[in-house]
């Protein structure tokens, strides 16, 4: 099955007076990495959600692979698509076998593959008997990464999806995420607040901002100080530090 390709066109979510996202058109390619990046309220979680519909937009569409989400029941489409989100719930009295083949089990699929699916993850295989409460929070988000890929899905959604987690675990599992998506030929959207993240992993980086896309460029654009003002400001924060942590080492060395 190949990845998917998304369209949002004009796509707009209003709450009353607020617009969470305004007029959204965008084409993403199938198998690419995208990062969506902007301060919290911007409108990323809204816009993400569109496309699995958990949220219905008040105006516009979304197309996966040519067809409106819409269009079709919402449980298939679910199916198709992982969605990973922080503090994500894995069932408590449930164990991790059993998490991660839910989907498959609800929808009345063949029996899911957990040993496959803890090898595609990096967890060991020993831990299928265990509960939740029983795993390190990177480990219990590898679950989670697990089970959304369960029912095959080629679209994976990640919203802030490793903001719970410390510096290292969050760096190694996002180039995991990176390598899964490279190998199982994926189309990923990774929500994010962290530029140096969204730069490093992605392919191609959108900026939100008031609910509209106001940056769209490859991280070797914007490191060369291309994507606007708004974009230029979320690069400044990863290069500055980078520049501080240098000149410390250097004071250190004279
Ligand atoms: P982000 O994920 O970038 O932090 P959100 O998509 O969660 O932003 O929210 C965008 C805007 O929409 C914010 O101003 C938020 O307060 C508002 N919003 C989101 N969900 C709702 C809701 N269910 N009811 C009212 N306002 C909402
Ligand atoms: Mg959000």
């Amino acid at each position: 099955m190949p990845a998917e390709s998304l369209r949002f066109d004009a796509v707009s979510k209003r709450y009353g007076e607020t617009r969470a996202v305004d007029g959204v058109s965008l084409t993403i390619a199938a198998g690419s990495f995208v990062a969506l990046v902007g301060a919290s309220g911007s409108g990323k979680s809204t816009l993400l959600q569109t496309i699995n519909r958990l949220i219905e937009p008040s105006e516009g569409r979304v197309l996966l692979d040519g067809e409106d989400v819409a269009a079709g029941p919402a449980p298939a489409l679910r199916r198709r698509i992982g969605y990973v989100f922080q503090g994500i719930g894995l069932f408590p009295h449930m164990t991790v076998a059993e998490n991660i083949g839910i989907g498959p089990r609800i929808a009345g699929l063949p029996a899911t593959d957990v040993d496959a699916l803890l090898d595609l993850v990096a967890l060991p295989r020993a831990i299928a008997d265990r509960l939740p409460e029983a795993l390190s929070g990177g480990q219990r988000q590898r679950v989670a990464i697990a089970r959304a890929l369960a029912p095959g899905a080629k679209l994976l959604l990640l919203d802030e999806a490793f903001g719970a987690l410390d510096p290292v675990t969050r760096d190694a599992l996002g180039s995991e995420i990176r390598a899964l998506h490279d190998r199982l030929g994926l189309t990923t959207i990774l929500v994010t607040h962290d530029m140096a993240e969204a730069l490093l992993l992605a392919d191609r980086v959108l900026v939100m901002q008031a609910g509209r896309i106001v940056a769209d460029a490859t991280p070797a654009d914007l490191l060369h100080g291309d994507g606007g003002e708004a974009a230029q400001a979320l690069v400044a924060v990863p290069r500055d530090q980078a520049e501080r942590l240098r000149g410390i080492a250097r004071e250190q060395a004279a």
